[in-house]
């Protein structure tokens, strides 16, 4: 059973992702929706306005638990923005879990928003389809993460132990290879 943060953003089209591995989730909006899961999807969106939710529910306490347990997490767009250690562009609190520094709306107004197409080692065949909208740049790795997809020398989708995040839009393709890899994670860990 995979969650899927549920407060605002993409959660639903990262829900369809998981139906069509045959993968059970359900929406994650309290701490007691965190019981029995084997990993957690934090969707893009509006990163200010879910950490406003995460903070009043007691959520924050509860996520950085979940993460300390080994079960996976993945971050994507503005859920990268709440897994950064550092954030800025503006700075924001957050998870404090993941050891890179990220830029919100790092692309900047002109080019806020686009798609493209690039291979992936880790992934094979055929390249794989990313989607960026008002998306954050990764401004510095720490120690000990390791990049998995990189677009024009830039990270834009890593991973530190049980902790994944990209800054695109993959529940927004036809393509299940990433959520199929991050489900493989939390059979192991979770
Ligand atoms: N710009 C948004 C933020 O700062 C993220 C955009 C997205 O998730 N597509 O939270």
């Amino acid at each position: 059973m995979i969650g899927v943060l549920g407060i605002q953003g993409n959660f639903a089209a990262h829900r369809k992702m998981l139906d069509r591995l045959g993968v059970a989730s359900r929406e994650v909006r309290t701490v007691g929706d965190l019981d029995g899961l084997s990993g957690i999807i934090l969707p893009g969106g509006e990163s200010t306005t879910m950490l406003k939710f995460l903070k009043n529910e007691g959520l924050m306490d509860a996520l950085r638990a979940f993460s300390a347990e080994g079960k996976p997490i993945f971050g994507t767009c503005a859920g990268a923005i709440l897994l950064a250690k550092d954030v800025t562009g503006p700075a924001q609190e957050s998870l404090d879990l993941l050891d890179i520094g990220i830029q919100r709306n790092g692309y900047g107004r002109q080019v806020d928003s686009f798609i493209t197409e690039i291979p992936v080692p880790v992934l094979g065949e055929p390249p794989l389809e990313l989607v960026f909208i008002r998306a954050p740049v990764i401004t510095r790795l720490g120690d000990g993460v390791e990049t998995l997809v990189e677009l024009d020398g830039k990270p834009v989708c890593v991973r530190q132990g049980n902790l994944f995040a990209a800054t695109f839009h993959p529940e927004m393709t036809d393509d299940t290879r990433l959520h199929a890899l991050f489900v493989k994670e939390a059979e192991h860990r979770g």
